[in-house]
């Protein structure tokens, strides 16, 4: 099967130019995530979904539409990505890719090769001198060979060291006298000169020269972004990122200028020198744009001994992880954004960092009288049995992500102990006591590929179907319910659910059309399934033009 994907859009432009209606015809529709695909066709009309059903009755009803075939394809109500972090993945589209490359000179060719696209500094990621011969730490001496004068910083796979030319020590001010930071080195030549690479808290210093992105950088980062989530079938991304005034402005010219393809849920942090105004501006839902969520860390990260817990990490005694912001500062922040109208996510991965958001949570719905506050917590990773139904009884949504979970499955255990790990990833668990799941990819940080998401939710197993049935089984969920994480569930955790993530008269004409039935095929083949076109508001915003 094959859409006719350049006639298609040449038609779709024809419709738009005259204002007329297009007719989606022969697809395979999945009205909802549970639904069985129907043999049907969708009519729609200035952005909306006007009538589903046989051909001939949307023919009846529009005679004049532009037909577009769909050639028998499925169509689903368009994946959205409940947490994500746009700009951070346009910084990451621009930076070359260094990981799995045999020599430092290979790494260097690499980056010359993408150096026409990016900003002022020129930027790579995942080198590793382990894949090299000799095993050892690179040189700035090859960078300079080819980048004499552009700063060049290269992380590498682990981004605990970075690799500079001369041009970026210069611009740092670094010299042979520059003496290594506390809790970090920088590696030198037998003279003593610094050799190119800095680790751990020595990155700083070379890190603090770069300049900071303008405003037309961040502009060229959100559209690659766009670009790149339009291309595995995301219609609409909530971003995690906590964006002060700078990005939210820059959004809102964008979606001014008619430069969003996607729809974007914006949220903005509680630390920017601008969040009062934004506070003050009170929350914005627009068409292509929503500005209506803060973002809150409670904790780091499980990897690196960071999530709060509420007993000893088993490899670490002594350490329960980090309240990167307090629980009564949290709490005093909820019951502000309750106040002003704003949906809170609240970032928690360990079990102690959960229950702080839930008193947060249950605290600020009994202080403020709001009326559907719609709270969420973003990963609730590693949640105490006791807690799990705090989520159905406080509204609180579960934004979970679950390529975490065959990421983390080579050490989770480790950290949290043969009996807690069953506290952890427990997307089955959480569902079954009544919390409302949202699903995510976290990108950069995973592939913002929704396919990758449904197959680990589905199957626990990781790309290469390791480990065989899937790591803690128990957890899994169905296809079903792993499909509606990004469509229903996401849709529900943006307060969009009367306008999105189903397919049904009056709702928006967001589609994600695929080759295959992702409820139906071998679960291997949820991977291989193609995104044919990608719609938002009736618009094609996949394939590009
Ligand atoms: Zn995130």
């Amino acid at each position: 099967m094959k859409i006719r994907a350049a006639a298609a859009l040449a038609v779709l432009a024809l419709a738009r130019a005259g204002g007329g209606a297009t007719l989606f015809e022969n697809g395979r529709i999945v009205t909802d995530p549970a639904a069985t695909a129907t043999e049907a066709s969708i009519l729609v009309d200035a952005g909306r979904v006007v009538f589903v059903g046989p051909v001939a009755e949307a023919r009846r009803r529009a005679p004049a539409a532009v037909p577009v075939d769909l050639a028998g394809a499925f169509v689903y109500p368009g994946f959205a990505d409940a947490h994500g972090h746009l700009a951070e993945l346009g910084k990451s589209l621009e930076s070359a890719d260094l990981r799995g490359l045999r020599s430092p000179a290979d790494c260097a060719e690499k980056m010359r090769a993408s150096a026409a696209a990016a900003g002022a500094w020129l930027e790579g990621d995942g080198w590793d001198q382990n894949l090299w011969t000799p095993k050892v730490f690179p040189d700035a001496k090859t960078l300079d060979a080819v980048f004499p004068d552009r700063p060049v910083f290269a992380r590498r796979v682990d981004g605990h060291a970075v690799w500079v030319n001369s041009a970026a020590m210069r611009a740092a001010g670094i010299s042979a006298s520059t003496p290594d930071p506390p809790g970090g080195r920088i590696v030198r030549r037998a003279d003593g000169s610094p050799s190119g690479v800095f680790v751990d808290n020595a990155l700083d210093i070379v890190m603090r020269a770069r300049p900071e992105p303008t405003d037309a950088d961040l502009r060229r980062a959100f559209a690659a972004a766009f670009a790149s989530c339009a291309s595995v079938g995301l219609t609409e991304v909530g971003d995690a990122s906590g964006y002060g005034a700078r990005e939210i402005s820059i959004l809102r010219a964008m979606a001014g200028d008619g430069e969003l393809p996607i729809r974007v849920y914006a949220t903005i942090g509680s630390f920017d020198p601008g969040f009062d105004a934004l506070l003050a501006h009170g929350p914005q839902t627009g068409e292509m744009l929503s500005v209506r969520a803060v973002k809150i860390y409670a904790d780091g990260a499980l990897g690196s001994r960071g999530a709060a817990l509420l007993a000893d990490y088993s490899d670490d005694p002594g350490n329960r992880g980090l309240d990167v912001t307090p629980p009564d500062r949290i709490a005093a922040i909820v019951k502000r954004c309750f106040a002003a109208g704003f949906q809170v996510w609240i970032h928690a991965i360990g079990d102690r960092a959960n229950r702080a958001a839930l008193d947060a949570f249950e605290a600020a719905e009994k202080a403020v009288a709001t009326r559907d506050p719609r709270p969420r917590i973003e990963h609730a990773q590693v949640v105490s049995p006791e807690d799990r139904p705090r989520f159905a009884r406080l509204g609180v949504i579960a934004s979970i992500q679950p390529s975490f979970t065959t990421s983390d499955m080579p050490w989770a255990e480790a950290r949290l102990s043969p009996r807690r790990i069953g506290e952890a990833y427990a997307w089955r668990s959480l569902a079954k006591a009544g919390a409302r799941l949202a699903g995510g990819s976290d990108f950069p940080i995973e592939s913002n590929d929704p396919r990758k998401g449904i197959y680990a939710a589905v199957t626990r197993e990781d790309a290469s179907g390791a480990p065989p049935g899937g790591w803690r089984s128990e957890e899994d969920l169905s296809r079903a319910d792993a499909v509606a994480l990004y469509t229903s569930g996401a849709a529900f955790a943006m307060f969009q659910e009367n306008r999105r993530g189903t397919i049904a008269a009056g709702k928006d004409a967001d589609f994600t059309v695929l080759d295959r039935d992702l409820r139906t095929c071998p679960p291997g083949e949820i991977l291989r399934a193609r995104v044919l076109m990608t719609v938002v508001a009736g618009n094609v915003a996949f394939p590009g033009r």
